[in-house]
């Protein structure tokens, strides 16, 4: 039997409103290109670099909530390598003091250790065409966590979940929107395969993965190439490689460059950043709740695993929920329902988050509760939620239709006798014990009361007036 182990370095773009050591626009996306520069982020001589405090600030909040170990000061070092996207030729990185060692993510039943996590620069972009290669530096010089894991995951699937974690976490912390769509979040992977029990093989790593589930493809196909090696007895070559999307199949990049090829040194331009505890302690008091806290809250308030996992882990639905929450009209397990089957569902036909609609956690509490007290049946509940969705008031809209239920027995005991006057074949048909024309009556009733009226009751009611059951 043969086992996997995979570890990754994340890269995470830090929203810092400016780059990581000049006072250039970070946020560039769209930009024109070369609009967001400076003499520094363009590296040019005589320029000075000055650290950004937000960046390491957000780094320190990532440090925390990992429950690494933090050092006393931040020492930047240069690493230094050739690249036309890098004016400088090095890039402004941390080497032997990083910003958080050690620590762990929390990943169901078991934990992913993580080994560092580290400020550093990002490059431009290079746009090759044809003939020729533009530069874009717009990206040049923003800050970047880089956040290295030991090899402790067992599987693609795992792996994509762990990277789902992460960016719930970076952003329910607010450092990084975390979006791979827009560079902004970027994997690179290693994984080995050996026989169970034995010691780890050879790594092969694979750059430049680009979303979640381009990490999974490449894993499996890497995983599979890897086990077929190892069962015909040869030996797996260390190697950094590609994945093309297309063909969906891993291809040999370039050789790795060793550790000693990049000459770091200490940034002579940039001293040591001392960390004090009582700067630490504020980041640490100012931390937000965190997602697998939060998991845990929303189980001691009786809302089923499953669910409290994934509201926890997906930062806009926690928040939604939270607030609808703190209105404490709705029960906790009627809200999670709601926001993940009905409002899911909904979102997902329409193609909205749920950012675009104009849905309130009050307009959702309200509906909820509405349907919670027995106010509406929950046919009416689900028939206004498309129209709570675009932003209008569930009790303004029940009041104005008169869809309360119909609590009056006495009424509805009446629009009972009018439906059998009015059919009286499926009637007949009731009586003489042929109970699949009773759907008719209650259908017919169910229309005639808007809905208003619970479903059970009309059925009680037309077997009482019609002599059966
Ligand atoms: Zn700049």
């Amino acid at each position: 039997m043969y086992e996997a182990a995979i570890g990754l370095e994340v890269h995470l773009h830090l929203k810092t409103r400016t780059k990581a050591f000049c006072g250039c626009q970070a946020d560039y996306f769209g930009a024109p290109p070369n609009t967001h520069t400076c003499p520094v982020c363009l590296g040019l001589p005589g320029s000075l670099p000055v650290p950004n405090k937000k960046a390491v600030e957000f780094g320190l909040r990532l440090a925390l909530a990992l429950g690494s170990r933090i050092p006393e000061r931040l020492v930047f070092h240069r690493k230094n390598y050739f690249y036309p996207d890098l004016p400088k030729n090095y890039q402004i990185s941390q080497y032997d003091l990083p910003l958080g060692q050690g620590g762990s993510l929390p990943l169901g039943e078991r934990t992913v250790r993580i080994k560092r996590l580290h400020l550093e620069e990002d490059a431009g972009k290079s746009l090759h065409l044809e003939d020729r290669t533009l530069l874009d530096l717009n990206r040049a010089g923003s800050p970047l966590i880089e956040l290295v894991t030991e090899p402790d995951l067992k599987s693609p699937e795992e792996t994509r979940l762990f990277l789902q974690r992460i960016q719930a976490l970076v952003q329910t912390l607010g450092i990084s929107e975390a979006s791979p769509e827009e560079g902004k979040m970027r994997a690179d992977v290693n994984v080995s395969v050996r026989r169970a029990g034995e010691p780890l093989g050879t790594k092969v790593e694979i750059k430049n993965l680009n979303s979640f589930k381009s990490v999974q493809r490449a894993l499996e196909y890497e995983i599979r190439r890897q086990t077929e090696i190892l069962r015909r007895g040869e030996r797996v070559k260390q190697a950094t490689l590609g994945f093309e999307e297309g063909s969906g199949k891993t291809y040999p990049m370039r050789t790795k460059e060793e550790e000693a090829d990049y000459r770091y040194f200490p940034e002579p331009d940039i001293p040591p950043v001392p960390i004090s505890r009582e700067w630490l302690e504020a980041i640490r008091q100012d931390l937000p709740e965190l997602p697998w806290e939060k998991e845990g809250r929303y189980q001691a308030l009786g809302i089923k695993a499953q669910d409290a996992e994934v509201l926890a882990y997906t930062p806009s639905l926690a928040r939604f929920l939270d607030r609808a929450l703190s209105l404490g009209q709705a029960s906790p397990q009627a809200l999670a329902n709601w926001l993940l089957a009905d409002v899911a569902g909904l979102l997902n036909d329409r193609g909205l988050t749920l950012e675009q609609t104009r849905l309130t956690p009050e307009g959702l509490a309200r509906l909820v509760a509405l349907f919670e007290r027995g106010e509406i049946t929950s046919r009416v509940a689900k028939e206004l939620l498309p129209e709570v969705l675009e932003g209008k008031d569930p009790e303004a809209l029940v009041r104005e239709r008169g869809l309360r239920v119909v609590a009056d027995e006495g009424a509805l005991r009446a629009v009972v006798a009018e439906v059998i006057a009015a059919m009286p074949e499926a009637a007949e048909s009731v009586r003489q014990g042929k109970l699949k024309a009773l759907d008719a009556l209650v259908g017919q009733v169910m229309r005639r009361t808007k809905g208003q009226a619970k479903p059970e009751l009309v059925r009680r009611f037309l077997l009482e007036a019609l002599g059966v059951g």
